[in-house]
Order: C-alpha cells, then sequence, then structure tokens
C-alpha cells in the first residue's frame, strides 16, 4: 500500500520508532506510562511515548526555570532572531511536519500544510513585533514628572492544546511568549503526542545552535493530568488553553483559585447567515468548505446556516448537490476532500448527534452513515451531514466536533438571523452572506454579531494569523495570535520618575513634614 512518504517524514522529524510498539525515548524527561498514537487514517501504531510523572514534571519546571533566568535579559530583538531561524527551520520542514500532521490529526495533507505554514506565518509577525514591544507615555499632572509604562515577561508560560490544530495552536503561543521573553511549558493533546515531539525536536535545533537553556522550550506529555500539574503550579503565571469548553471550565476555576491568569480557547458554534442578497455560489464554496473541511473538527466549523425563506430551497439543493461530489478518504491523498475522525468516540459522538436531531424532529436531507471496507479500516471516516432543525434544539445547541450541518431558516428582517446567530452559548466565528451594505454593517455593528469574529461574504473558518484568534461566551474570551494579543504574555508596569528636587504628591495632596 501506498504510505504517502510518512516513513520518510517521520525519520526527518526525529521520530524513532514506527509500528513497533516501543518506546520512542525522545522526550528525555519521561518515565511515566507508555501513551501509544494510533492514526485514524489507517488504524496503525505510528509510534509510542514515554508521559510525564510527576518528578519528571519537577524535573521540567526546573530546567524552565533556570532558563527563564537567562533568557528574560536577552533583548527582545535577539530573541526575534531565534524566533526566525525557527521559522526558516519550519520553511524546511514543512512537508515532513505537514504530512505528520494529516497522518496523526487525519486532515487532508493541504491543511497539514496549511497548518505549517501559519506556524511560519506566526514566526514572521513575532519577529517584526519583537522591536514593538510597546508601552504608552503619559503626560503627569506633577511638575517635572515623567510617566510611561513598559512591558516585562511573565515568566513560564503553560500551554495545554487540543487534537485538531496539533501544531499551529503552540506556534501561536510560543512565537509570541518567546519574543516577550517568556519560556513555555506544552502539553499537547494525548490524541497527538508525536506532533508535539516533532515541533519540539525542531525548536530544540535553535536552541542547541544559539548555545540557549534548553528549558526555553519544554514539552510534558500525558492526558488531562498531567495538564493538571500545571493549572495548579503557581510557579506557572499563565495557562493558555484550547479545548472542550468542559475543560475550560475546570481549567479556569483551578487556575483562578491560585489568581493565575489564563487564556481560554474553546468551543464553537458557528454560524453563516445567507440573506436574499447572497451570493449562492460562494455561499455553497464557504458553507461545504466550512462545515467539511478537516471533517468538521475546526472549532471555526461551519455548524449552522441560517437562510432567509426565499432563497432556502435553492440553496439546500444546491448545498445537496455539491455534497454528492464530495470525496471522502485517505487524507493524505490529494484528491480526498475529507478524512477521517479523530478517533472512534468522535464516530460515536457523530452518530449519536444524527440519531438525537431526528429524535428531536429535525430532516436529514443528506444522510450521513460510518463508512467500512478497505480504504476504511481505521473506522472513522464518516459521510458528512445536512439536517433541517431549529436553533432551540438541544442538539443544535451543542458543539458535535464532526461534519454536521443543521439549516435553519429565517422570515423577515436579517435581525431575527442575528437574534438566531446569537442564540447560543458559544461566541467564536460567524459570518454574513449579503451584497447589502445595511446588512452586512448591522451583522458587524453593537447590534449585530456577539462572537469574536465576525466575517461578510467569507465563511467561519480559516483565519489569518495577523488578527487577534479567539470569542466571546463559553469559548471563553482569550485572544492568540495578532493585533495587541502580545500583551497577555508579558506584565505591565507603570513607572513614574521624579527629576525635580521636591516631592509633590498626586491629587494635590498636602502632606507636610
Ligand atoms: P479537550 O478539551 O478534550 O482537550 C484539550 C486539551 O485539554 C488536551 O490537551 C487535554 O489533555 C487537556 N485537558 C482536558 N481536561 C483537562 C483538565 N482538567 N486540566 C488540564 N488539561 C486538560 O479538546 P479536544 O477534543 O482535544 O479538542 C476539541 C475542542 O477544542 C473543541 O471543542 C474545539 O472547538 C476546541 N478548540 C478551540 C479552539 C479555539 O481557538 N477556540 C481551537 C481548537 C480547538
Amino acid at each position: 500500500a501506498n504510505s504517502f512518504g510518512i516513513e520518510l517524514a517521520l525519520k526527518q522529524l526525529g521520530i524513532k520508532s514506527l509500528n513497533d510498539g516501543s518506546s520512542t525515548g525522545i522526550n528525555s524527561f519521561s518515565n511515566g506510562a507508555i501513551l501509544e498514537s494510533y492514526s485514524p487514517v489507517d488504524g496503525k501504531l505510528i509510534a509510542s511515548v514515554k508521559t510525564t510523572s510527576e518528578s519528571d514534571y519537577e524535573k521540567v519546571m526546573k530546567t524552565a526555570t533556570d532558563a527563564f533566568k537567562i533568557f528574560k535579559l536577552m533583548p527582545a530583538p535577539q530573541r526575534g532572531e531565534m524566533v526566525r531561524q525557527f521559522g526558516d527551520k519550519l520553511r524546511k520542514n514543512k512537508e515532513a511536519l505537514g504530512k505528520l500532521v494529516s497522518y496523526e490529526m487525519g486532515k487532508s495533507l493541504q491543511e497539514g500544510y496549511g497548518e505549517v505554514q501559519e506556524m511560519i506565518d506566526i514566526c514572521d509577525f513575532a519577529v517584526g513585533l519583537s522591536r514593538q514591544l510597546h508601552g504608552l507615555t503619559m503626560h503627569s499632572e506633577r511638575l517635572n514628572h515623567r510617566m510611561y509604562e513598559q512591558y516585562h515577561p511573565l515568566g513560564i508560560v503553560g500551554i495545554i492544546s487540543a487534537f485538531n490544530f496539533p501544531v499551529a495552536v503552540w506556534s501561536w503561543n510560543t512565537a509570541l511568549a518567546w519574543i516577550c521573553g517568556d519560556v513555555c511549558v506544552w502539553k499537547p493533546s494525548e490524541k497527538t503526542p508525536l506532533c508535539g515531539i516533532a515541533c519540539q525536536n525542531i525548536i530544540a535545533e535553535v536552541i542547541k545552535e544559539n548555545n540557549l537553556p534548553e528549558g526555553i522550550s519544554c514539552l510534558i506529555n500525558g492526558d488531562y493530568k498531567v495538564g493538571e500539574l500545571m493549572t495548579n503550579d503557581k510557579r506557572i503565571p499563565l495557562i493558555s488553553a484550547t479545548g472542550s469548553t468542559r475543560m475550560g471550565k475546570i481549567v479556569a476555576q483551578n487556575v483562578a483559585a491560585r489568581l493565575g491568569k489564563s487564556l481560554l480557547e474553546l468551543g464553537g458554534n458557528n454560524a453563516i447567515i445567507v440573506t436574499p442578497d447572497a451570493d449562492i455560489k460562494m455561499t455553497v464554496i464557504g458553507a461545504v468548505f466550512g462545515a467539511v473541511g478537516t471533517a468538521g473538527q475546526r472549532c471555526t466549523s461551519t455548524r449552522r446556516l441560517i437562510i432567509h425563506e426565499s432563497i432556502y430551497d435553492k440553496l439546500k439543493e444546491a448545498l445537496a448537490r455539491a455534497y454528492g461530489q464530495l470525496k471522502i478518504g485517505n487524507p493524505l491523498d490529494e484528491k480526498n476532500h475529507v478524512g477521517p475522525l479523530i478517533d472512534w468516540q468522535a464516530v460515536e459522538m457523530y452518530s449519536k448527534a444524527l440519531e438525537k436531531v431526528v429524535a428531536e424532529g429535525g430532516k436529514i436531507i443528506v444522510p450521513g452513515g460510518v463508512l467500512s471496507g478497505d480504504d476504511y479500516q481505521s473506522g472513522c471516516y464518516v459521510k458528512p451531514a445536512i439536517a433541517e432543525a431549529e436553533n432551540s434544539f438541544e442538539i443544535v445547541q451543542h458543539e458535535t466536533f464532526a461534519p454536521i450541518l443543521y439549516l435553519l431558516k429565517y422570515s423577515g428582517s436579517v435581525e431575527n438571523a442575528i437574534e438566531i446567530q446569537n442564540g447560543v452559548v458559544q461566541g467564536l466565528s460567524s459570518a454574513i452572506m449579503t451584497n447589502n451594505l445595511r446588512e452586512a454593517e448591522l451583522f458587524l455593528s453593537v447590534s449585530g454579531s456577539d462572537c469574536g469574529i465576525a466575517n461578510v461574504n467569507i465563511g467561519t473558518s480559516g483565519a489569518e494569523i495577523g488578527g487577534a484568534f479567539g470569542g466571546e461566551k463559553e469559548t471563553g474570551g482569550g485572544r492568540e495570535s495578532g493585533s495587541d494579543a502580545w500583551k497577555v504574555y508579558m506584565r505591565r508596569q507603570t513607572n513614574t520618575i521624579n527629576y525635580s528636587t521636591s516631592l509633590p504628591l498626586a491629587q494635590g495632596i498636602k502632606f507636610d513634614l
């Protein structure tokens, strides 16, 4: 069978053991239980990893603490130079790493490469930013005083990431954290540990070549229990956690209990509003890519289409036709559009959701189903499905991480559609398809979408790194990546300097001795 060059990719990325079930021994600190990584593409064991025990964790934290003492003193543009070199290494490893992402996580090869490209882009962004960590200056109310603010590094940043973006989310955090002078401890998803090891191997080379302390980038492996070592650890001032809302609620409480900071990137329930003035062709492309891309396993995947009644039937038919063209199969084969779900639990949740929408009174338009046979041996391949539903259905209110698209009908003005769009607990991404300026502006206004991301004539998924990424409500409120998201990785200090010969007090208070 064609293995699409996976063995070579693994070799290039320093992942030693393939299909033999033995420990890779790559993560030199790890002595915990063995974690096996199976590919959802063909169901094969890729390699095994040792997880991080509590005593390993203490060693990692010591390395990170020691590294911070040195790294925080390095001028920010020099830290930027380290990130520039990291971006260069990623360019060299783009093909291999993209392939591993596709093989271990199951997204299409193009999306795997796209994810590595995002890492390269955030490195470029961070390099520029390393000379722009600007604070403001203010005019003091006191004579011959100067007042300004500056940003200092925070310390150790703990990163907890989800399986669906197994490499990019880490780099959104680390590239910024590093130029800010922080060191990072990363716990990738237990479903994609090899992606974590590959990334760590790439940055470890850069660190070594520059004679920098190894603790600038640390990797720990394991499930939520290993994650909780970090969330409860007061030596970690910031926890950046990406994953389900269920996880975010636990992490937020643990971190808040010690008054740490958390940056939360949690679940979405993203909708596209389609008004009578929409371009139907563009809508179909945006909606289909949004709903079936990454097999519906993006936090920004399109889950709901809110369609005006006047164009409802036309769009429904166009979508059904487009779904009929979709090719489902091995994501490493570029002729396929849709790859597998991450594991059998995800398949089970997908099947249950389809049963539930029918039980609640919904109607299946494009039927789903689990695929079997030679090409689908992992058992993780499912058919993208479409169902007519109501926004009030419990299943529609819930984020099912699978390619299921709900069609919701609205009548009257766009305000009604906006109310449906906002009528869920999540607030990540949203979009409107319209050529009507009033509708578009209303959607972006204070009376419009309540999400962190609101697009016009674009779908809900596929954000660029230049903007701040994240969402409101149960999506957690965090912002990562572009714009001024870097500020969360630093502590702000306000400084006032008196260069007069007296000591005037603020607010004109007199204190004569
Ligand atoms: P998950 O919540 O199951 O796991 C995410 C990570 O959290 C894993 O590393 C896991 O080990 C860890 N974790 C779980 N419980 C923990 C705890 N109590 N303490 C510490 N760590 C804990 O999520 P998943 O299935 O890997 O990913 C899918 C979810 O992630 C979806 O809800 C998706 O929308 C969300 N997501 C959000 C964004 C975003 O930017 N908003 C991006 C990607 C994914």
